[in-house]
């Protein structure tokens, strides 16, 4: 019997402002009527069923968004209370993490009604002490790894994303201390893809040609070992935001703010809206038509279970 391939579709909804490089409240109406429609419209055309990572205060200033979600059959999963850099996981100890965590779970499930078992860090940033807070704010799973991303010297927090590096590359239980380590700890990382570039949205709106070669490569890595496809992508890019705010600036050092801040925030908007839109929809179809299914990050944990028991 051949082996399945799966795709997992994962969606990061949060109030930041691609364009404006901020946490902002107008970014979520434009989520909920431009972004989060065009991107659930991509897959229903498609028939994909994906899991989306939601911050508790956008699901709170906006809880028709958790509706549109879960409505159109989608797994409804956290991406912890605020997208804010002062509430960045890594930055935070033990206690201060399962406060965050807790409170988005508690809140995503009260709106929804239905349990939430699923988690992406922030910026995907997390420390020693995250595996355990998930544990004890009572999530199964996790995906906020990208092994061997070398891309980390470019964003934020890179000296702790070092881990990425030797980070294991196949879904399983994680260490006690490490999310990128393979352990006996019961939660269950799903890394994003990824080999040196990540497979996100953001790539693949900046460099789409590199991204074609990834996902080839990727797909050929999948069928040899059967470790699922993770793409990560936000509403946020399937919008273009046209009023006129001002653009947050992170350092006043002349130099890091031409270089690191202008650059990178004009490459960040590249391809934003139907154009993302259109290029991931190529890569989602050459996925299904090499044999993948498409799945949750729940379903997938089902599957795995069922197989390692077999
Ligand atoms: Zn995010």
């Amino acid at each position: 019997m051949q082996m399945k391939t799966f795709f997992l579709a994962t969606n990061d909804v949060e109030l930041t402002s691609i364009r404006f490089n901020k946490q902002r409240r107008l970014t979520g109406e434009y989520i909920v009527n431009e972004g989060l429609p065009r991107l659930l419209d991509l897959y229903d055309r498609i028939g994909v069923r994906s899991t989306f990572f939601v911050t508790g205060d956008i699901a709170l200033a906006f809880p028709v968004i958790i509706r549109m979600i879960v409505d159109r059959g989608h797994e409804l999963g956290s991406h912890s209370y605020c997208h804010d850099d002062r509430f960045a996981l890594d930055q935070l100890n033990l206690q201060e993490q399962t406060n965050q965590l807790s409170k988005s779970r508690k809140l995503l499930e009260d709106i929804s009604g239905n349990p939430v078992v699923s988690f992406r860090a922030p910026a995907l940033r997390v420390n020693r002490f995250t595996p355990i807070a998930l544990h004890d704010s009572g999530y199964i799973i996790d995906s906020s790894i990208s092994p061997q991303r070398a891309d980390m010297f470019f964003s934020f927090g890179a000296i702790k994303k070092l881990n990425r590096l030797w980070a294991a590359r196949y879904p399983g239980y994680v260490q006690k201390n490490d999310l990128s380590k393979r352990g006996d700890y019961p939660v269950f990382e799903i890394p994003i893809s990824s080999l040196i570039i990540p497979y996100i949205g953001t790539a693949m709106r900046i460099i789409p040609y590199s991204l074609q070669l990834l996902r080839s490569l990727l797909a050929w890595e999948s069928k040899l070992t059967g470790n699922p496809i993770n793409f990560l992508i936000h509403p946020n890019e399937c919008m273009v935001e046209k009023d006129n705010d001002s653009r947050a600036r992170r350092s006043n050092n002349p130099f890091v703010y031409i270089i690191a801040e202008q650059l990178r925030g004009y490459m960040k908007t590249k391809n934003l809206g139907e154009s993302a839109i259109r290029l991931y929809e190529q890569h989602l179809l050459y996925f299904q038509s090499n044999g993948f299914e498409f799945i949750t990050c729940k379903d997938y944990f089902e599957y795995w279970k069922k197989t390692k028991e077999n």
